[in-house]
């Protein structure tokens, strides 16, 4: 079986303790991963947005424990706190990522600015996220990335326009079922998109499912025959549920080929790829709709 495992960094907390723990889990077994940083601000505080304009966030913030998950100064970050750099703060755990022979990619600059605003955003402001992102990780690597995942896995035709300009080899930004190029509203994208294939931890727990069972439920999703994605979220996988995961990861340790996504891309022929229409679409378990490949 073949899985690549996609670390989200989204947070300051979850790059500060989540990171370095599941780096120590998957040194120790001598596993390689993707890890997709937010760039940017933590503003966090102003997802609390979505509390009032979108249906579910509240199911999902009591039952998922999302504030047992990120704690109570994450949620007030960029509101009643100020929002602290998340990359900058750390650099030294970047570029650890990268000696222990991870890959590093972006994950957006301002994760809830590209999160809850990217579907009305016109191509310059969405270039300048990218942009942003792009000068703060070459400021700390002295290079540039060759991955991109869009928080929130929230895609336009602008962000796929955009990317396509940039240095990226590839991009993770939906969810799906294969790897292909990206058709939204009329714009063909020419990079590869490789969809995270499997439900998340964080959306099982927000169905009030509890870890053991949501872990054996990811466990039984994964397909023998084809690539599996794993998007992790630093401050879940990394914070309380490190155990389980750790359980997980050592029980299809025996069978499975654990693969980073600059590989699998590598190991793409881009010209082949299938073009794919990309809608919005829900996932039980999340709140909003997310950038989905049209099965
Ligand atoms: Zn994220």
């Amino acid at each position: 079986m073949r899985l690549a495992l996609k670390v989200d960094v989204d947070t300051y907390r979850g790059l500060r303790f989540g990171l370095p723990r599941l780096l120590d889990l998957l040194g120790r077994r001598r596993l390689m991963a993707s890890v997709y940083v937010a760039m940017g601000p933590d503003n966090s505080g102003r997802a609390i947005r979505r509390f009032f304009s979108q249906k579910g966030f509240t199911r999902k913030m009591l039952r998922g424990g999302a504030l047992r998950l990120y704690g109570l100064r994450t949620a007030l970050y960029g509101t009643l706190l100020p929002s602290p750099e998340i990359a900058r703060s750390f650099p030294d755990l970047l570029r650890r990522v990268i000696a222990e022979g991870h890959e590093l990619g972006v994950h957006g600059y301002d994760h809830v600015y590209w999160h809850d605003r990217l579907a009305s955003l016109p191509e310059g402001d969405v270039a300048t996220e990218i942009d942003r992102a792009l000068s703060v990780f070459r400021e700390i690597i002295g290079g540039d990335p060759e991955g991109f995942a869009a928080p929130g896995w929230q895609c336009s035709a602008a962000s796929v326009a955009c990317l396509d300009r940039g240095p990226f080899v590839y991009h993770s930004s939906t969810r799906g079922t294969y790897p292909y190029r990206p058709r939204i509203d009329g714009v063909e994208g020419k990079l590869p998109e490789i969809p995270t294939t499997l439900p998340t931890l964080d959306e099982l727990l927000g169905l009030g499912i509890g870890q053991d069972d949501a872990l054996e439920r990811i466990r039984r999703s994964l397909s023998e025959d084809d690539l599996n994605v794993l998007t992790m979220h630093a401050e879940v996988e990394g914070g309380p549920c490190l155990d389980a995961f750790t359980a997980l990861v050592d029980r299809l340790r025996p069978t499975t080929r654990f693969d980073r996504l600059i590989d699998v891309a590598h190991e793409l022929s881009v010209a082949r790829l299938p073009v794919v229409p990309v809608t919005q679409g829900t996932r039980p378990g999340r709140a909003g709709t997310v950038s989905c490949q049209i099965a």
